[in-house]
């Protein structure tokens, strides 16, 4: 595997880069694929009449296609490329809330989503008069699927819920969530986010109405992410950003809407990220994504059991099914005071409340430290990180 920048020294300390759910770092042919792109084929997409603008649109194109297999979508048509989650889940919540939202109507959300997965949703309310709900959960991260039946109501319009946690790193069971709401008729939004890069995707088995996921989490550029949406309700969702492109004709009295996925792709696009995200699938699928999931299992396991014989090691997020996430705090320490010491040694984690402030306010603690794995991650990193901790930890008490 070839990640340039994990050569960095920090400190006088190889780098243990340990911040992946923040973003993962890029292989050299992601990179390559991007210089490229600016190298040999810069050019504006879909209305060019010349060589490069014709060539730029296929691979450009190619990639829809290369998502809508990677995440077994049915039709290529039901791929929207965007800046990222974020941008996926307001481009949702935006269009939904325009189109389906009305006074009293309600949204269940858990209690686990991160922001960008709860704001938009109360945006989307705040215009139509709905109310958010909140799945609760568990002292572990499990949600409580008993308490999320009983949320369901003749006003109940859509569900929003993360596949995976990026604080406790559960793994939420994506499917039967989806059935409960579809049994109430109800559809579902699944924020992709932590998942798409570690574990087997399929959007039809899933049975999801949306899937959002960003690219700079699963080895592509930052800049480009994907809404997926099934064909027969996205077809009924108003346009997100008006622009070029999502337009058909425009004219002063009316303007009529381009096909789908066009119709939600205003302006131009980040055409050489999307390439990047086309050479990251590439990556991923070279390297094995069942392959993947097991390294970093069992990477986790190994993880936490060392990281408890930490003193004063107090783990936030013990499901049974998780991803390689891990928070924790050791003991009282603030955790930013544990990541900048840890920063010293040539550690990379991440310290705060990571956009999902109900996690923290539900264990009543300010943020925390939080390790998280890729398909680079070794052992070795985890006893670095394990060696960092057991050295800093009495100047922390
Ligand atoms: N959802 C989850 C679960 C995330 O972890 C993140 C990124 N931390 C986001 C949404 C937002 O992703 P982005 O910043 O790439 O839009």
């Amino acid at each position: 595997m070839d990640f340039p920048i994990l050569d960095t020294q920090v400190y006088n300390h190889r780098l243990v880069y340990l911040d992946n759910a923040a973003t993962t770092q890029k292989p050299r042919a992601v990179i390559e694929t991007l210089t490229n792109y600016y190298l040999t084929l810069n050019s504006n997409i879909h209305r060019g009449a010349h060589y490069l603008a014709a060539q730029a649109t296929e691979r450009y194109e190619g990639v829809r296609r290369q998502v809508q297999a990677f995440i077994n979508a049915r039709s290529s048509n039901e791929i929207v490329f965007t800046r990222g989650t974020t941008e996926s889940i307001n481009l949702v919540a935006s269009s939904f809330g325009r189109g389906f939202l009305k006074a009293g109507d309600e949204v269940i959300v858990s209690g686990m989503e991160h922001h960008s997965n709860i704001v938009p949703w109360q945006l989307a309310c705040e215009l139509a008069g709905a109310s958010l709900r909140v799945i609760p959960f568990s002292d572990e991260g499990v949600l409580d699927l008993e308490a999320y039946r009983s949320l369901f109501t003749a006003r109940t319009r859509i569900v929003a819920c993360t596949h995976v946690s990026n604080t406790l790193g559960t793994i939420n069971p994506v499917k039967e969530i989806v059935d409960i709401a579809h049994s109430h008729g109800v559809p579902v939004l699944i924020d992709g986010a932590q998942a798409v890069a570690h574990m087997k995707v399929d959007v039809q088995q899933i049975g999801c109405d949306f899937y959002c996921f960003s690219g700079h989490k699963m080895y592509a550029p930052m800049g480009v992410g994907v809404m997926y949406g099934r064909e027969e309700l996205l077809s009924q969702l108003p346009p997100y950003q008006g622009g070029g492109e999502m337009i058909k004709d425009v004219t002063f009295e009316r303007t009529t809407y381009n096909e789908l996925p066009f119709r939600f792709e205003a302006g131009t696009p980040s055409v050489g990220d999307v390439l990047g995200l086309g050479a990251a699938i590439d990556f991923m699928q070279e390297q094995g994504i069942e392959h993947i999931a097991h390294h970093e299992d069992e990477l986790l396991h190994y993880a936490t059991e060392r990281l408890l014989t930490v003193p004063g090691m107090r783990l936030f997020g013990t499901a049974p099914h998780k991803a390689g996430v891990i928070s924790f705090l050791i003991g009282e320490a603030h955790p930013y005071d544990v990541g900048t010491l840890l920063d010293k040694l040539g550690v990379a984690v991440r310290t705060g409340h990571h956009c999902t402030q109900p996690i923290m306010d539900r264990y009543g603690i300010p943020g925390t430290v939080r390790a998280s794995f890729a398909c680079y991650t070794t052992h070795d990193d985890v006893d670095a990180l394990v060696a960092a901790l057991n050295r800093i930890a009495p100047m922390l008490t």
